[in-house]
């Protein structure tokens, strides 16, 4: 099984995909993230990638592309991918399947995750994300607590385009660059919509509803 989390920065993708490797024994796939351990790396290319993400635009799909190309091609995780924050483009969804079609894999399916911009800005504004074990917290709906975090506090740290004014742009990115993919997934039936207003237990149980009817 391979899955696409779609939707707006800030919708939850990140959370619902740190749940569902923790149910499923997926792997997930984030081009966020291997964007920014590119500029953790201090390479050049990381110092042009850091400038890209910090001004809310997209980086180029050639770098994106290239990235998935050589995370696909690691055998040890064929059909146990999530996507995370990509496709983000027409041309990476068409560039996926082209991939998809050399490594003899497939999506199962797309989970858009609906959110209005209000409750993106509130979940952009409170997340934490912990540096050791990647997981993601909300300050003010989903703190990190003993119960649910088993690292420091002080591990605790913020996105540096995590900001009111950034946010604008990721979101008009994302309007302008990335809704139209909907339309071609939907196409393939394999688009789902879910109502991301919820809490993040709701939200994965409808997902997990949703995994079930698919494997049947
Ligand atoms: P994310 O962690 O998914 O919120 O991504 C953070 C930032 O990385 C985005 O605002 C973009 O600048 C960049 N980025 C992540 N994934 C992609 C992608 N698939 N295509 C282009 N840019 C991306």
């Amino acid at each position: 099984m391979n899955l696409i989390l779609f939707g707006p920065p800030g919708a939850g993708k990140g959370t619902q995909a740190n749940n569902l490797v923790r149910h499923y024994d997926l792997f997930k796939v984030s081009t966020g993230d291997l964007l920014r351990s590119e500029i953790n790396n201090n390479t050049q290319l990381g110092e042009k990638i850091q400038k890209t993400i910090e001004s809310g635009s997209f980086v180029s799909d050639h770098i994106i592309n290239d990235l998935i190309e050589n995370t696909l091609k690691n055998k040890k995780y064929a059909n146990r991918f999530i996507f995370d924050g990509y496709p983000r483009t027409l041309n990476q969804a068409r560039n996926l399947n082209i991939l998809l079609k050399k490594f003899d894999q497939k999506i199962s399916c797309v989970l858009c995750l609906n959110v209005k911009k209000d409750t993106i800005k509130k979940r952009i504004l409170g997340r934490q994300i912990c540096k050791k074990c990647g997981l993601i917290f909300n300050e003010f709906f989903n703190p990190s607590t003993k119960k649910n975090h088993s690292c420091e506090t002080e591990l605790l740290e913020r996105r540096s385009d995590d900001s009111n004014h950034v946010i604008e742009s990721r979101y008009e990115s994302y309007i302008k660059q990335t809704l139209p993919i909907i339309n071609f997934y939907k196409e393939m039936n394999l688009m789902y919509e879910i109502n991301a207003e919820h809490e993040i237990g709701v939200i994965f149980k409808e997902i997990q509803g949703i995994i079930s009817s698919i494997k049947g």
